[in-house]
């Protein structure tokens, strides 16, 4: 497997209070990795470092396709094709849900492929294609999450960061959803690092799964292993 994104000694603090403590891990080209562990792990804070946003201060490597991402500002990160959603909804509310889709993807000049991804988009969510016009602020839950998702995706990244796409939405549409993101990687390619509190449901679409534990890993292993290894599955993911 050709490894995508490499990282090794991640470390990170806020301000003074140190919170990742040496994370080696990898993602593969086209691979879907699920990072899992309780509340206060430190798997938004691994995601806010690989994004390089401003509040974290990170050591250790980080290199996407062999070159360094340590240092570079969020916004040149998302150039070198890094994609992140999140927690809480990615989508501008003041915005149209079309703009939202045009916003993300500033940093495309190929206007044609833009267009022809909006459509791919509003046929993949007819919800959304009904609701091109309309604010995003006045969507569903479920929907602004589909948004944020697409959105993030119209940069046609290399990698997709997902803070936690499930939060606050219902079990059907979370299935749903999921679906989607097993499907954008079936059918694109597109190699997804996702954070998630719904293991189970995380495990069943991913290839392979890291278990954080006070900002460090864990265990680590392929996704069917985590999702039946009964002592895993009691110590750490709870089902
Ligand atoms: P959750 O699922 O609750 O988001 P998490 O595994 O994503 O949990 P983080 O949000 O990364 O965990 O938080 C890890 C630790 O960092 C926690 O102890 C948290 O209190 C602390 N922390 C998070 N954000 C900040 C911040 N902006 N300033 C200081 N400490 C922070």
């Amino acid at each position: 497997m050709t490894a995508l994104l490499e990282v090794d000694g991640l470390s990170a603090t806020y301000g003074q209070a140190p919170v990742l403590h040496g994370l080696d891990f990898t993602v593969g080209e086209s691979e879907i990795v699920v990072l899992l562990g309780a509340n206060g792990a430190g798997k938004t804070t691994t995601l806010r470092a690989l994004s390089q946003l401003e509040s974290v201060t990170v050591g250790g490597k980080i290199r996407l396709r062999g070159r360094s991402l340590v240092g570079l500002s969020p916004q040149t990160v998302v150039r070198r094709g890094v994609s992140h959603v999140p927690q809480g909804r990615g989508t501008f509310g003041d915005l149209t849900v079309e703009e939202n889709l045009l916003a993300g993807a500033y940093v495309r000049r190929d206007r044609q492929g833009v267009r022809s991804d909006i459509a791919r988009w509003f046929d993949t969510f007819p919800r959304l294609a009904e609701r091109r016009e309309q604010r995003a602020g006045t969507l569903s839950g479920g929907e602004q999450q589909m948004l944020a998702i697409a959105r993030a995706s119209m940069s046609r990244p290399a990698l997709l960061l997902l803070d936690e796409p499930s939060l606050g939405l219902a079990p059907l549409i979370i299935r749903g959803l999921f679906d989607l993101l097993g499907g954008l990687n079936r059918d694109h390619g597109t190699t997804m690092l996702i954070v998630e509190q719904n293991a189970n449901l995380a495990l069943s679409i991913a290839n392979r799964g890291y278990v954080m534990e006070a900002g460090t890993i864990a265990v680590s292993g392929d996704a069917d292993q985590l999702r039946t290894d009964d002592a895993v599955r009691r110590a750490y993911l709870g089902f």
